[in-house]
């Protein structure tokens, strides 16, 4: 998108999250929802992809509207409170990496977020947008499902709280209403010193999409996992829960189980495809790999 094209949209920054609500009811009443500018990264693309919009089935009746959101107070900052950790939608990739409160009680989401694209990209896209796109291949869904996140939602109607596995209802869609704004996710935290689990197989180190990434976050007594919270990319039309994973991790001692039965509960929670970055069989392959790598860091012997 050039500089030129901006002019076909009308930008606007907002005062606070009252006056952003009002705007997007009325937009999506309009049939015309709000774009919210966070850092741009997967908005920018699409750009890239759409027909030209003086062309665009009979032309847009007034500019589709831009609001920037990346300042916005409401939508920033990381905070804990008792065993609650709250990430602002609005809050980098580079945030999360340098937080201390993240660092001790939530280093999935660093160790992730340092995976993201690279550090251009992680200094500028957000977790919001990482949920409002919902792709599969999404690395920051995929953490916040291994955690079981709340996504807190906000509009004129109030404050709606969904459940990260009530968000994504299809490729690339969610049950967010148009006039929802993501205003940030809320984590009830594992004991400190959970065990945690990333892995993300791509072309390369950086500037990667995942071909198959792997969140997990275990709570294990006497050697059985008490929780065990998964997220997939990649391997389906939406971030994989793996629920037969998590039923046969915590129905026996992880001692007992065997390769044989975890591959087939694998097999059971993934639909991979043959795309650009990967294959179906190569994807079925690292998913068997990443899940038997986290249970034997879990003390299983698969
Ligand atoms: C080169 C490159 C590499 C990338 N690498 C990765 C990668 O490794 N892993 C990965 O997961 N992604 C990757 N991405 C995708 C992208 O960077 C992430 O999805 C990022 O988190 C998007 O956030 P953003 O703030 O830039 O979103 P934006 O582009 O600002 O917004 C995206 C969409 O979200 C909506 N939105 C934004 N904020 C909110 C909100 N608070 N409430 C409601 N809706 C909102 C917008 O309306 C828009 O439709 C990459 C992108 C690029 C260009």
């Amino acid at each position: 998108m050039s500089l030129a094209d901006l002019r076909l949209f009308e930008m606007r920054h907002v005062a606070g999250l009252g006056p952003l609500c009002e705007i997007m009811a009325e937009r999506a009443a309009l049939g015309a929802p709000v774009t919210l500018l966070a850092g741009g990264t997967d908005w920018v693309v699409e750009q890239e992809l759409r027909p030209p919009l003086e062309v665009a089935a009979g032309g847009p009746a007034a500019p589709p509207l831009v609001v920037d959101v990346s300042r916005l107070s409401d939508l920033r900052g990381i905070s804990l409170s008792g065993d609650t950790l709250r990430v602002g939608a609005a809050t980098t990739y580079l945030e999360m990496l340098r937080s201390d409160a993240i660092a001790a009680r939530a280093p999935l989401l660093a160790r992730m977020s340092r995976d993201v694209g690279a550090v251009q990209i992680q200094a500028r896209g957000t977790l919001g947008g990482n949920l409002a796109t919902a792709s599969p291949a999404a690395d920051g869904v995929a953490a916040l499902a291994a955690y079981d996140a709340t996504v807190v939602v906000q509009s004129v109607r109030g404050e709606r709280r969904i459940p990260m596995s009530a968000l994504q209802t299809g490729y690339k869609r969610t049950s967010r209403a148009p006039d929802e704004v993501i205003v940030a996710v809320e984590i009830a935290l594992p004991a400190p010193g959970s065990p945690w689990y990333w892995r993300k197989i791509g072309a390369r180190r950086a500037q990667a999409i995942s071909k198959v990434a792997l969140a997990g976050v275990a709570e294990v007594r006497s050697g059985r996992a008490a929780r065990l919270g998964l997220g997939m990319a990649s391997v389906a039309p939406t971030t994989a829960l793996l629920p037969s994973v998590r039923a046969l991790c915590v129905s026996r001692p992880l001692a007992e189980l065997t390769g044989a039965e975890v591959d087939a509960a694998v097999a059971q929670d993934i639909s991979p495809i043959d795309d650009v970055r990967s294959t179906r069989g190569y994807r079925e392959h690292c998913a068997r790999g990443v899940v038997r790598e986290l249970l034997r860091q879990l003390g299983a012997q698969v």
